[in-house]
């Protein structure tokens, strides 16, 4: 998740409604933002775009919406096909491309020829499913594209068609002006990236041998209220997202006999002791390069913690001070924390059962067992089960910050906006880069979408999209794939 400063480019998504949501805004960067969004002197350059090239991106964006891919409906394989269809007209053989299904979804694969078969592929990914949207909650039919006030309304005009037009796009006119890559570029778009991720592990294991992979997915710009950019975030890392079931069982009884035990005592028990736990601080480079870049744009008791911080990571005191800062905590350690609780049958009698739903974001490389451990040895009471049902998510590292990527995307910002600062980042997970990190593939989040945090609905009410973005993120994927498919 993930644009303007995509929750995909920052962590703490206060977006994420499940596992395996991919995530856009992110309010870490509001603190990071906040204080900054005055006085950037940066220039909005937006670059020249061929208007045909911006009407097609355009024209495939609201098709796009028009697929209802939510989970179950089955719409995927068949806008799959229309993809197809978009780049065998820009010249792609139609044996140049995959469409594979995967349960009532599909994989989607596009293979661009390069001249150099010794080099291995770059694989540019983003996800065709989108999460569910109700008619009856929207304004307008989450699934027909509306263009109103410069804005496309639909499900997935941001999360993530906006990516898979602009790629698809970019890609097609690469095509046919005869562009020739050195290695293969690969475009390789999961379909079921909000919910189980199958779709995604297949690919990852089909593409285990690729140089690196671009997520459109995650990574991206954020502008202030005024639409002057602030910064751009590079994901090259997330955590690995958990939701730990802690459950008593007893016998029950009749609520005016109470005994020694009680389900509920037990449970809140168990939970109070993860809540005044803190995992242990960490720190990679990643979240090194957050702070550091994050310093310069604040002031006050966070600013001096953050300082001393990057003087020695291991001053406590520093930590302790922005540990405590919810826009923070998510950049220093592990953090789990209650999120559902269930329990009792009936008012009148003794619970016979009491759950509760303890949602982690793990720390990149540390395993689910580990953190398994400690929480049993956190919850210290044998009557509570703990259990970890499998939600697709994977542990994966973080990737390392390398410089031909990190010159690519330089280079595509800094031609729209001269000088922007671009912030290396790790996101609070989950999206399609992990199961690519966890065969270990380096994955990139850089989406071409600048936004304002104002304009950020996704996976809520109103999606929607600024037709003004498209041309800066045609122009950004043009550059990036040039540079790095030499
Ligand atoms: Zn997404």
């Amino acid at each position: 998740m993930h644009g303007a400063i995509a929750s995909h480019a920052f962590p703490e998504n206060r977006l994420v409604s499940s596992s395996s949501t991919s995530k856009r805004f992110v309010s870490a960067i509001l603190a990071f933002a906040g204080a900054s969004v005055v006085g950037c002197a940066v220039a909005a350059g937006q670059p020249k775009v061929d208007p045909a090239l911006h009407e097609q991106a355009l024209g495939i964006l609201q098709k796009s919406i028009g697929f209802r891919t939510v989970a179950g409906a089955g719409q995927v394989p068949a806008y799959a096909e229309y993809l197809q269809g978009v780049l065998v007209e820009a010249g792609f053989s139609p044996n140049d491309i995959t469409i594979e299904p995967v349960g009532d979804s599909a994989t989607f694969v596009a293979h661009y020829r390069g001249t150099d078969s010794r080099k291995k592929p770059l694989v540019v990914i983003g996800h065709m499913d989108v999460v569910e949207a109700k008619r009856e909650d929207w304004k307008r039919d989450p699934f027909t594209a509306v263009i109103e006030n410069g804005y496309v309304f639909g499900r997935g005009a941001v999360d993530n068609k906006f990516e898979l037009s602009i790629i698809t796009a970019a890609v097609g006119k690469l095509k046919r002006q005869g562009w020739k890559p050195r290695r293969d570029v690969i475009l390789a778009f999961s379909g079921d990236e909000e919910t189980a991720m199958v779709t995604t592990r297949k690919l990852a294991q089909q593409f285990k041998n690729a140089e690196l992979v671009l997520n459109g997915d995650a990574g991206g710009g954020l502008l202030s209220e005024e639409g002057q950019p602030v910064v751009y975030g590079v994901q090259a890392g997330e955590k690995s997202y958990a939701d730990f079931k802690l459950t008593v069982t007893n016998p029950g009884g009749h609520s005016s006999r109470p005994g020694k035990v009680n389900a509920i005592y037990q449970l809140s028990q168990a939970v109070n002791r993860i809540s005044s736990y803190q995992f242990p601080p960490m720190r990679n480079e990643l979240t090194l390069a957050f702070f550091k870049e994050s310093l310069p744009k604040l002031s006050g008791p966070t600013a001096a913690a953050i300082k001393s911080y990057l003087a020695n990571p291991d001053d406590a005191a520093a930590i302790a001070t922005l540990s405590a800062d919810s826009n923070y905590v998510g950049q220093l350690r592990t953090t789990c924390v209650a999120t559902q609780i269930d329990g009792g049958h009936a008012p009148n009698a003794l619970p016979q059962k009491a759950v509760a739903n303890i949602n982690c974001r793990i720390f990149p490389g540390v395993s689910f067992a580990e953190v398994q451990k400690t929480l049993t040895e956190v919850i210290a009471d044998p009557a509570v089960e703990l259990t970890l049902p499998d939600s697709g998510s994977v542990v994966s590292d973080a990737s390392p910050l390398r410089a031909d990527v990190m010159n690519a995307v330089t280079k595509a910002v800094h031609a729209r906006y001269p000088g922007l600062s671009i912030v290396p980042s790790m996101s609070a997970g989950a999206t399609d880069s992990m199961h690519f990190r966890a065969v270990g593939v380096p994955s990139y989040g850089v989406s071409g979408l600048f936004m304002k945090d104002s304009d950020e609905f996704a996976h809520g009410l109103d999606e929607r999209v600024p037709v003004s973005a498209i041309d800066g993120a045609l122009a950004h994927w043009d550059s990036v794939l040039k540079a790095l498919a030499k």
